[in-house]
């Protein structure tokens, strides 16, 4: 967690990490190349949609850290996020 890289975002559909400017361009592909492979499936065998989580995007930067976080880390890691 304290290593992940402040600009990068996870695919809630695949789990991987794209940019932050890439991620908005990857989703809607994603989610169609999902659903297209979902749809050959045999219906006992397909899943529900991925639903995007709401803790995403710039409102990430506000949630309160942790405690265990320490002051030094807060300031870099404000200092990652401006850079964004
Ligand atoms: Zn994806």
């Amino acid at each position: 967690m304290l290593q992940r890289r402040p600009c990068f975002r996870v695919c809630y559909i695949c789990g991987r990490e794209f940019g932050s400017q890439s991620i908005s361009i990857h989703e809607p592909q994603c989610l169609e190349k999902w659903h297209t492979e979902n749809n050959q499936l045999p219906r006992h065998l397909r899943r529900v949609e991925p639903r995007k989580p709401e803790v995403l995007t710039d409102t990430d930067k506000l949630r309160p850290l942790p405690r265990s976080f320490t002051n030094k880390f807060q300031i870099t890691h404000k200092l990652f996020s401006s850079m964004c």
